[in-house]
């Protein structure tokens, strides 16, 4: 819809990031204004364009969730007042979504709109917990009810109806009716021995399963202090989930491991983590504020030396302000302290003349002399960010080849609001990183949690916090991706 002024339902999906839709996905690129819920997964909220603008109509913590007349008219005012609105909800838009109510104000009001069905909980709930909800060796039909108990207090189901289907059936909102229902059931003559199941935040790395006959599901569920959202599944199906489980076996499943946003060699490892079963944030762990500098510093002789690849940005960024570009650096000789950081400056059209072997200040000063990247008498000009170790330098120095140093960007200190979701394991690929997440959060917060580093000085750093380090052979994404392939629980 490229009209100005309309909304899009899309459903999002029961959790699980992977399983919001192309199309909901593209809609919500393009939102100006996303009303959402509670039951919208943090990933996905995290797909919301920066400069959208958010309204939260599901919060319960401390207030009342917002009433549906208002959420109603608050589509039709945005909408009005010429935005495209995306309102997301969870599983499928209609399904016990009030989605259906949501539209009517709209159509009345002239307002364009467009549906994007998700995928529902009704039915990708039971296939993460192993559970096919049809089975030609046990059932024809499905069915999907709502357990949720009218403001009366009543629940009132057919439940003759119910078990004379010979269905599965599939209960939604059914946590504080189960007992009720597995009575009732019971009752109009299903055997107490039907096989149920109770699946908590389905789809998400917290997915928690109950397996017992319908006599005992409630009880089993309540000892496991099983809380919403969570499905009743009742049928001979369930008796299949144990075999036929997947999710819960996934060798990092609910592994909470964080990642440093922007940084675009650990993109690749957030599928091949989320396949493995972990759950993936991507959170800033250091703030990189770049400075402006004189590119007259360039037109001195002598090699350029980047320590990072926030420094190759912060120096295209000068390059770039001022008019120049790649041309103007004709004749230079570049070194990269690694891989990243080498990468980054090949997407400004550079390719390093030298990378080290190993990453340490020490040996990348005695290689590049060894291999004749520096010679005495050369003025190295050193790119780099306020908080880089002075080791290079140093030792540079010592041996008669004394470095021009820029520091091209600063690390500030996170901001609360920028501080990462509770996690087990992380993933760095510098030192400063640790040093400026381990300030940024509570005093020994990152004790005993799990540390993937790149590089002997950022698991130097990991240990000093009292960090669990695994260390990737090598500094590239490639080696972090076989060590995480290689972790087990
Ligand atoms: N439109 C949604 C359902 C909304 S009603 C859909 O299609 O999925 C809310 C109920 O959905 C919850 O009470 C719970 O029963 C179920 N539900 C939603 N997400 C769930 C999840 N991840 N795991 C288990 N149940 C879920």
């Amino acid at each position: 819809m490229s009209e100005k002024g309309c909304v899009i339902l899309v459903g999002a999906g029961p959790g699980d990031p992977g399983l919001l839709t192309r199309k909901g996905l593209e809609a919500l690129s393009q939102a100006e204004v996303v009303v959402y819920d509670h039951l919208v997964s943090r990933e996905i909220l995290e797909l919301i364009p920066a400069e959208a603008r958010r309204i939260d109509v599901g919060k319960t913590a401390g207030r009342h969730p917002i009433p549906q007349p208002e959420i109603n008219r608050i589509l039709l005012e945005e909408a009005q007042a010429g935005h495209r609105v995306v309102r997301l909800k969870g599983g499928d838009c209609f399904l016990f979504g009030r989605g259906g109510e949501e539209l009517e104000l709209l159509v009345q009001n002239g307002i364009p709109f467009q549906v994007v069905p998700g995928v529902t909980s009704a039915l990708a709930v039971p296939a993460y917990g192993g559970i096919p909800v049809t089975h030609r060796d046990f059932c024809s039909s499905v069915h999907i009810i709502t357990g949720h108990k009218r403001a009366d207090g009543a629940l009132s189901l057919d439940y003759e109806a119910l078990v004379r289907l010979h269905g599965t059936l599939v209960f939604l909102m059914s946590v504080s009716s189960m007992g009720e229902i597995c009575r009732g059931l019971i009752a109009a003559g299903m055997d107490e021995n039907t096989p149920a199941a109770v699946i908590e935040r389905g789809t998400t790395p917290a997915q928690r399963k109950v397996l017992a006959p319908l006599s005992g599901i409630e009880k089993e569920a309540a000892a496991a202090a099983v809380s919403p959202p969570a499905i009743l599944v009742v049928g001979p199906v369930c008796s299949l989930s144990e075999e036929l489980d997947w999710f819960d076996r996934l060798p990092l499943k609910g592994l909470r491991v964080l990642l440093t946003r922007d940084e675009g060699a650990q993109k690749r490892l957030v599928p091949v983590l989320e396949q493995l079963g972990a759950q993936v944030f991507s959170a800033p762990m250091i703030r990189t504020v770049f400075r402006d500098f004189d590119p007259e510093v360039l037109k001195e002789p002598g090699p350029v030396i980047f320590t990072s690849a926030a420094g190759v940005e912060a120096f295209q960024r000068v390059l770039w302000s001022q008019g120049l570009d790649a041309r103007s650096l004709a004749g230079k000789t570049f070194a990269a302290v690694g891989k990243g950081t080498a990468a980054a400056l090949e997407a400004m059209g550079i390719r390093a003349d030298f990378i080290p072997r190993v990453y340490n200040g020490l040996e990348m000063a005695r290689q590049m002399v060894e291999e004749g990247f520096l010679r005495p008498g050369d003025s190295p000009l050193l790119l780099r960010g306020n908080l880089a170790s002075r080791e290079l330098p140093k030792v540079l120095e010592e041996g008669g080849i004394p470095c021009r140093e820029v520091v091209v960007y600063d690390t500030l200190p996170l901001t609360p609001e920028e501080l990462p979701p509770e996690f087990d394991a992380a993933v760095f690929t510098c030192a400063s990183c640790v040093r400026s997440l381990e300030k940024a959060l509570p005093e020994g917060a990152l004790t005993g949690k799990t540390a993937l580093c790149i590089g002997p000085r950022t698991a130097e750093a990991a240990r000093e916090a009292g960090m669990n380090i695994q260390m990737a052979e090598e500094a590239s994404a490639d080696s972090l991706i076989t060590l995480v392939k290689g972790m087990t629980l």
